[in-house]
């Protein structure tokens, strides 16, 4: 009874076993890469905003978290240093890091370790300008016009916070800091799928 119930067994281990097949393994979305630089990445912080709506101030969240999120990859700080500029007071992408980080805005109302702004909204349908700022002001003014997405709105704040560190475009616009940064969040927003 033994041999016959081996012999049984014997001829369904003999059965082909079919390989299971392999789980697709699921797609981990990377992890942003700390900047190897010790210490603080760069924060965003909005202080106040006039004249938004609900809709304004979820499109400022959002643009305001996604900088937030491109200022901690390691994406940004390899886009930063691989440009080179114009009106960078000769100290080039590192010079600008660690303006960021240390938040030393030229207004008097900047408190230090955030790249800190007010934002005004305004309306200038005939106008061509997305916003603009003071060099010792953080008070962001944006016009209505160009107010639509996070990753517009985030592009021209990133912008303007350059010229609150004192970064200007008065050699031309391309090369300047602030272009540059507009062009870098463009990107990086697309690349890091954000919306
Ligand atoms: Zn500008």
């Amino acid at each position: 009874m033994k041999k016959l119930w081996a012999w049984i067994k014997s001829i369904f281990h003999k059965q082909p076993v079919q390989p299971e097949p392999t789980p697709e393994p699921t797609p981990i979305p990377p992890a942003p890469t700390p900047i190897p630089m010790p210490g603080k990445v760069p924060l965003v912080v909005c202080k106040e905003s006039s004249w938004f709506n609900d809709f304004d101030k979820q499109v400022l969240k959002d643009a305001v978290a996604g900088l937030n999120h491109i200022f901690s990859t390691k994406q940004f700080q390899t886009e930063l240093m691989s440009r080179t500029y114009t009106e960078d007071f000769g100290e080039g992408g590192a010079g600008i890091w660690k303006r960021m980080v240390a938040g030393d805005q030229l207004s008097p109302e900047d408190d230090l370790g955030e790249l800190d702004f007010k934002i005004v909204m305004y309306n200038s349908p005939w106008s061509r300008v997305v916003g603009y700022t003071y060099l010792e002001s953080i008070v962001i003014n944006v016009n209505r016009k160009f107010f639509a997405t996070p990753s517009s709105v985030a592009s021209n704040i990133a912008h303007e916070l350059m010229h609150t560190l004192g970064y200007t475009h008065d050699d031309g616009f391309d090369d300047s800091v602030p272009y540059q940064m507009n062009e870098i969040i463009d990107v990086l927003w697309e690349q890091l799928n954000l919306g």
